[in-house]
């Protein structure tokens, strides 16, 4: 019935046409286009291609020479299924192109003899060997299809994300039978002025351009023009939703009264670095300006951010508010009470320390420091938070290894009390470009320099079977007065087998290679006091090896420790081992980090990085382009952008432009009332349907 009607009418295809209606498209393929969530003719268009076979360099088969990489096109003419003697099954197939023949072979790979079918032309990427004759064993390759020509020279061929039911081949086709009645009916949304700016081209030639390049510089091209798109709304949404928070809040105006500051400058043990000093610099501006502070820290391991989170805490007591100071761990917060109660010493300020674990009696003693409206300073963990309605004038809040938080923890403690100014830190060092991404308009300062005296920390990684004189060294070190940690991966704490694992190791080292030192077990099951007491042992040289998971991690600063055993360290992030290395070279004396242990080939190559380099601004950024910003981060944060086609950290020019963009577009026209802005409204409410509630008001 629906079939009839849809002949009789002929309804003419537009951007708004159910894929259904499509010709091609059964219920079956609408279906399987619904998963991929290509809904209308126009999903279809913003359904790019992930990647491109460039069949511009295809090589003759005649000119395949043993040893080279090539690229060829070749139609099957025989295949088959081959077992060897090993029990290992591989497929073969021979193809042949207008000048002579080839084997290629996948081994291992019987499954293939499904889905590749005599007289169906390959595009075939590998390293050509020599087995009796020439053969290929493809990287990569790209079934063509049986109604595919020969080598097209200059063709570039778009590959689709697929899904069950639904072949990149069968997405080529539904897109090139439908690409020249809907490209002229797409109009470009955004100004002008965007464009230029970014450097991109109007929509319509983008799409061609991804959909049916010339060339893969082209497709490029076009998808840079989606990617800006992507970011600037973003970066739109960002600015929108701050502006209004900001109308919303005035901050408090402290006054910079050098009364505290200048009294703790002059106790310190040592100088400044010219980072902290510019970083302070722009912090003042902040706390002394009208409108709140909202600023991220970012500092490598050890470039001493604790030290400005003090100076900043310092500058609102001066003024006579409260501040406070937030760390992820027990630990972390432990020994920050402790540096701060002995730089503040001198001053005569005892901070408080507000964790979950006090008892009663301290924590009314904490309650009513914090209630009472005086200056005060209070460091502790997310009970801070709720503790954080007790504080009679908080006015300067820190929130040190930020990154460890969700964001809805980050924003309670700065909803507390009177807009208090924030300052958050992290040893994650995220390019500019991803910080301004995930944290709209946060401003950032960057100590991008160690205080003086730190020696390059020496990294190794060895095989097992270097173990015996790994540990020597190691025995050696402590032989010398030094200590050492250990380190076990143990990444969730309710992972019973990792637990084990580091126990049993424990166990080892205490009977065997280092059965006539002082061992230490630390791990986060166990009892808090139990905890503390084996910290407090290692700090005060009372063990000489800490055994240890993660939990070390963040902020434990113990000058004497000079070597880290990293156990199984393929299991860590490199962002991660580069925060365990911080724990060593902390002191004047050579320092080592060697990671032990048979890991494969890639995962060498990933530790390599780590090994090469002590730039953790560097380490940052090969860890978020292998192990992508989800795992960067830990958990994945609500509200944090997702971008089908940008990528915010390579496509950190155009991520800029968008900045700017919108910026400049928001400056011309705030409530996006403008005609000018009737596309990038319209862009916005499909995109991100409630953001765009922003707005609706005014
Ligand atoms: P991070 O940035 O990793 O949090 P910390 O704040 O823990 O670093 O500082 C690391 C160490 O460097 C601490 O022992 C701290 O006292 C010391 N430190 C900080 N600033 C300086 C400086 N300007 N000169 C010398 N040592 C410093
Ligand atoms: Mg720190």
């Amino acid at each position: 019935m629906a079939d009839t009607r849809r002949a009789a009418t002929q309804p003419r295809l537009t951007l708004d046409t159910p894929v259904t209606y499509l010709k091609g498209v059964g219920p079956a393929r609408a279906l399987a286009l619904a998963k991929l969530g290509v809904i209308f003719a126009r999903d279809l268009l913003y359904h790019v291609p992930h990647r491109y076979e460039d069949a511009s360099t295809v090589s003759r088969i005649a000119d395949l020479e043993a040893g080279m990489d090539g690229t060829v096109v070749g139609r099957v003419v025989s295949k088959g299924v081959i077992p060897t003697r090993k029990g290992l099954r591989i497929f073969q197939a021979v193809v042949k192109d207008a000048t002579g023949m080839l084997e290629v072979s996948w081994p291992g790979q019987p499954f293939l003899d499904r889905t590749i079918a005599k007289g169906d032309v390959l595009l075939l990427t590998g390293t050509v060997r020599f087995f009796h004759g020439r053969q290929l064993h493809p990287r990569e390759f790209v079934n063509l299809g049986a109604e595919e020509e020969g080598t097209g020279g200059g063709r570039v061929l778009s590959v689709y994300p697929a899904t069950e039911g639904l072949s990149f081949k069968q997405i080529r086709a539904l897109v090139e039978s439908h690409l020249d009645a809907l490209l002229p009916q797409v109009r470009e949304l955004l100004p002008p002025d965007l464009l230029a700016l970014a450097g991109v081209p109007p929509l319509p030639e983008a799409l061609r351009m991804v959909h049916r390049p010339t060339s893969i510089a082209e497709a490029l091209e076009g998808r840079s023009r989606l990617a800006f798109e992507e970011l600037l709304c973003v970066h739109i949404l960002h600015r929108r939703a701050n502006a209004l928070a900001r109308d919303d809040r005035h901050g408090i105006a402290f006054v910079n009264r050098r009364e505290l500051t200048s009294a703790l400058k002059g106790a310190l043990p040592f100088e400044l670095t010219g980072a902290q000093t510019r970083a302070l610099r722009d912090i003042v501006a902040d706390m002394t300006g009208g409108r709140r502070m909202h600023r991220l820290l970012q500092g490598d391991v050890g470039s001493g951010k604790t030290v400005v989170a003090l100076f900043a805490s310092l500058l609102a007591m001066e003024n006579g508010w409260q501040a406070a100071v937030m760390a992820p761990t027990e630990l972390l917060a432990e020994q920050h009470h402790r540096t701060f109660s002995r730089l503040l010493e001198p001053l005569g300020i005892r901070p408080v320390l507000i964790t979950g674990r006090l008892g009663a009696r301290e924590r009314r003693e904490a309650a009513e420091v914090i209630g009472r409206p005086a200056p005060a300073l209070a460091v502790g963990t997310h009970a801070l938070v709720q503790a954080a309605t007790g504080f009679a004038r908080l006015g300067f809040v820190a929130i040190d290894e930020q990154h460890r938080f969700g964001v809805e923890q980050r924003k309670a403690l700065g909803a507390k009390g009177e807009a208090p100014d924030v300052l958050l830190m992290s040893a994650t060092p995220i390019p500019r470009s991803l910080a301004l991404t995930l944290y709209g308009d946060l401003d950032v300062s960057i100590l991008d320099e160690k205080p003086p005296g730190r020696r390059p920390i020496t990294s190794a990684l060895r095989p097992e079977s270097a173990r015996e004189r790994v540990l020597q060294f190691l025995d050696r070190e402590i032989e010398k007065g030094r200590q050492a940690y250990v380190v076990y991966p143990l990444i969730d704490e309710s992972e019973k087998t990792d637990l084990k694992a580091a126990t049993v190791a424990f166990e080892e080292l205490a009977a065997g290679p280092l059965a006539h030192r002082r061992l230490g077990l630390l791990h986060g099951r166990l009892p808090a006091e139990q905890k503390d007491a084996v910290m407090r042992a290692f700090r005060d040289g009372e063990l000489d090896v800490l055994v240890a998971t993660t939990v070390i991690e963040v902020g434990i600063d113990v000058a004497n420790a000079t070597m880290m055993l990293i156990e199984h360290p393929e299991r860590f992030g490199l962002s991660q081992l580069h925060q365990l290395r911080g724990r060593v070279g902390r002191g004047g004396e050579q320092s080592y980090c060697v990671l032990l242990g048979d890991v494969g080939q890639e995962a060498a190559e990933r530790l390599q990085i780590f090994v090469d380099t002590e730039d953790g601004f560097e380490i940052a950024r090969a860890d978020l382009r292998l192990r992508g910003m989800g795992d960067l981060f830990g958990e994945r944060q609500s509200g944090e952008p997702t971008f089908r086609i940008a990528d915010p950290l390579r496509d950190e020019e155009l991520n800029l432009a968008a900045r700017e963009g919108a910026e400049r577009l928001l400056d011309r026209d705030p409530e996006l009332m403008k005609p000018e802005s009737q596309g990038i409204r319209q862009v916005l409410g499909t995109r991100y349907a409630r953001s765009i509630e922003l707005f609706r008001v005014g």
